[in-house]
């Protein structure tokens, strides 16, 4: 049933339309106030502290592939199930051969880079990344090597000292973090200040 919103006015304001005039006064002091939209995108737009955008494996400079050991935990906790590893054992340890996110199934909660023990894997600040088909957004594993590449040169991060908030919870005492999480943090690193990069420029 549809119902139609009809709303209380005085005789007064039906005479005069005062709605009109109070529009009209609005357009008036809006025309004379500073502006508060941004003109993207010519005008750059800060990212929140804490944004969590384009999906990332943190490139090790040592062996120019990724940290990531293959233990699943990304995978597991990810409420959306977009995270696919396929990997094989090799003597002690596990060899990832393929590691692919569907981003379009992602709600970005971040759960994953939380998760996982050697900080191999970051949503990025970067927000930038529209596409004309859902190909783009399966990310393999370049690809989001790639968008490590593409981060640290946009962001001018310096890779030995990043640091994401994500990686250390709020909350979470320092000895209960895997060794992973604590030791790449600079010393004036705080929570508060959420840093996520030397060189990254705060707000
Ligand atoms: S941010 Fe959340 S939904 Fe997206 S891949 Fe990570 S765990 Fe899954
Ligand atoms: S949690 Fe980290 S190390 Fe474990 S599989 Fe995921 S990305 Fe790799």
């Amino acid at each position: 049933m549809f119902v139609k919103y009809k709303p209380k006015r005085n005789l007064l304001q039906t005479i005069l339309h005062t709605e009109i005039l109070q529009g009209m006064a609005l357009t008036m002091r809006r025309l004379f106030s500073r502006p508060i939209t941004r003109q993207y995108p010519d005008e750059e737009i800060p990212v929140a502290l804490g944004f969590r955008g384009q999906h990332a494996l943190v490139r090790d400079p040592e062996t120019g592939g990724s940290t990531c050991v293959a233990c699943m935990r990304c995978a597991t906790v990810c409420p959306s199930r977009c995270i696919r590893i396929r990997f094989h054992d090799e003597e002690s340890r596990r060899v990832v051969d393929s590691y692919d996110i569907e981003a379009l199934r992602c709600v970005y909660c971040g759960y994953c880079e939380e998760v996982c023990p050697v900080n191999a894997l970051v949503l990025t600040e970067i927000f930038e990344y529209a596409a004309y088909s859902r190909d783009p957004f399966h990310f393999t594993r370049e690809d989001l090597l790639a968008n490590w590449d593409r981060f640290v040169e946009e962001r001018h991060i310096d890779r030995e000292t990043y640091v994401n908030p994500f990686w250390r919870p709020r909350g979470m005492p320092e000895g209960r973090l895997p060794a992973a999480k604590r030791l790449p943090v600079p010393s004036d690193w705080t929570l508060e200040g959420q840093v996520v990069g030397a060189g990254y420029d705060q707000q």
